[in-house]
């Protein structure tokens, strides 16, 4: 994984500042890990590595609100990125189903937008999934198409991440979903934010270019700030 420096975060801002959230998420990855595409990935892995680019630019402690699913109580989470540790995820998955072993492979992004494009895009994402399924077996089955959803989950746990909590006023427990791909996206856009601010303030205060304040190491450029706007 590589650190992006400071003109790379402004760039990557304009670049994306008019497109969809997953694929915000994906530039974001792909700068950061240039040896593999996130769309290609299963959900699980850009999630984990959604974490890791975050730990690296932001620090571990990442702070959620939420609110309780049975009295509307505000509560405040703390999720430590190293919670998400390195699980192995599976190409593939088989399920048993009418007396076979019937393979699908994990679905990458690249598979939910295509199916998401068809008029019917969970049949088409079983369909594109499945490996050598038999020609008398059907991917509109319901029970099959439990199976392996369960399967798919089963095999990829980080695609989904749910903080389990317990509501500080009523005790009832909430499962909130994490979407790294947001809240990741909502921090760097934050930070580009703040960069632009502090480029703003020393140009101002002292006539340095944009690059020259961005070279600066982030310390000091922010005790730099500190000194113009005290
Ligand atoms: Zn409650």
């Amino acid at each position: 994984m590589r650190r992006l420096r400071p003109p790379e975060i402004l760039d990557l801002f304009d670049r994306q500042v008019g497109a969809a959230p997953f694929a915000r998420a994906d530039a974001l990855i792909d700068l950061c890990y240039p040896d593999g595409e996130a769309r290609d990935m299963a959900p699980g892995t850009r999630n984990l590595q959604l974490m890791r680019i975050r730990e690296a630019h932001l620090g571990r402690r990442i702070f959620c609100l939420s609110a309780c699913a049975a009295c509307g109580e505000r509560m405040e989470l703390t999720v430590d990125t190293m919670d998400f540790g390195d699980v192995p995820v599976a190409d593939h998955v088989t399920v048993e189903h009418q007396g076979r072993a019937l393979r699908f492979r994990l679905p990458s992004a690249r598979d939910v937008e295509a199916a998401a494009r068809t008029r019917a895009p969970l049949l088409q994402l079983m369909a594109s999934l499945a490996v050598d399924l038999p020609d008398d077996v059907s991917c509109a089955d319901p029970m099959l198409i439990d199976k392996v959803s369960q399967a798919l989950d089963a095999a990829d746990p980080l695609g989904c991440i749910i903080i389990e909590t317990a509501c500080p006023a009523c005790g009832a427990v909430s499962r909130p979903v994490l979407d790294p791909a947001a809240l990741v996206w909502r921090e760097f856009a934050a930070l580009a934010r703040r960069l632009e601010d502090e480029v703003h303030a020393l140009a101002r205060a002292y006539g340095w270019s944009e690059p020259e304040i961005l070279a600066l190491p982030d310390q000091r450029r922010r005790r730099y700030v500190e000194r113009v706007t005290a």
